[in-house]
């Protein structure tokens, strides 16, 4: 079996037991549910539970683990793919050129970095060479067994904060989430409704993807996309209901 087929396997099978628990009957699933979530506490408490994680092979070349940053009652949240090198050294996500520009994205909406929450599909930072942590540039997109054995990280993340708004930045965040096959430049600018494991039962949060802020650096052509996503996001952010 190769990584995808184990990848398709492991979602088919998450997939399966939601299916058997809700045949359990709706009262003992929401219990259930009420239990997992009680099970993740605060940010806080899950941040310091992680803090030493080795599930994958990228605890063991991190400089620091970089869990998330922003308000834990945020509306909106926004997803990237990994720490890079900046982010690595600090502990903070978004906090490079990509960082930067995504501050400005977000700016252009009248929120702030301290109004939204900030996370990636992974916490420890992909490198192409791990013998060399010293080299910039040296950044790669996470593996699917990478992106396997954390993601349950950012599920909870998601359980907790219970945002009404999920913005995926780039294809690997949005096919994380989604499990969706076509490229980023398709998928963009739309809602994708989204049953997230933890959290309130039965209630999708809508994820919308656009570009990676790093893509834009490349491609500066592309930002006008990117701001006619956050136009969108801005005027669902006043139309959803408040939790
Ligand atoms: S990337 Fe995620 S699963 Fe891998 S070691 Fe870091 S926190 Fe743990």
């Amino acid at each position: 079996m190769n990584k995808g087929e184990e990848f398709a396997e492991l979602i088919s099978i998450t997939r399966k037991f939601l299916e058997q628990e809700r045949n359990r009957g709706i009262k003992e699933f929401m219990q259930h549910w009420e239990e997992k979530k009680a099970e993740s506490g605060t940010l806080d408490d899950m941040a310091r539970r992680i803090k030493d994680c080795q599930k994958c092979k990228l605890g063991r070349t991190r400089t620091n683990l970089v869990f998330g940053v922003g308000n834990p009652k945020a509306e909106l949240m926004f997803v990237g793919e990994g720490p890079g090198f900046d982010e690595d050294r600090l502990g903070i996500p978004f906090i490079g050129r990509a960082g930067q520009l995504l501050t400005k994205i977000i700016e252009s909406i009248k929120l702030t970095r301290e109004e939204v929450y900030i996370s990636n599909i992974v916490k420890c930072h992909p490198m192409k060479d791990p013998t060399h942590p010293e080299m910039r540039g040296n950044d790669r997109p996470p593996t699917q067994d990478e992106v396997a054995q954390c993601l349950p990280i950012l599920f909870k993340q998601i359980g907790i904060i219970e945002p009404k708004i999920i913005c995926t930045l780039g294809s690997p965040a949005t096919k994380a989430l989604l499990n969706l096959t076509e490229g980023i430049g398709k998928l963009r600018g739309k809602f994708y409704d989204f049953y997230p494991p933890y959290g309130k039962f039965g209630e999708p949060i809508k994820v919308i993807p656009t570009y990676h802020p790093a893509y834009l650096l490349r491609d500066p052509t592309r930002k006008r996309e990117v701001w006619k996503d956050m136009k969108e996001i801005k005027k669902a952010m006043t139309s959803i209901s408040p939790h």
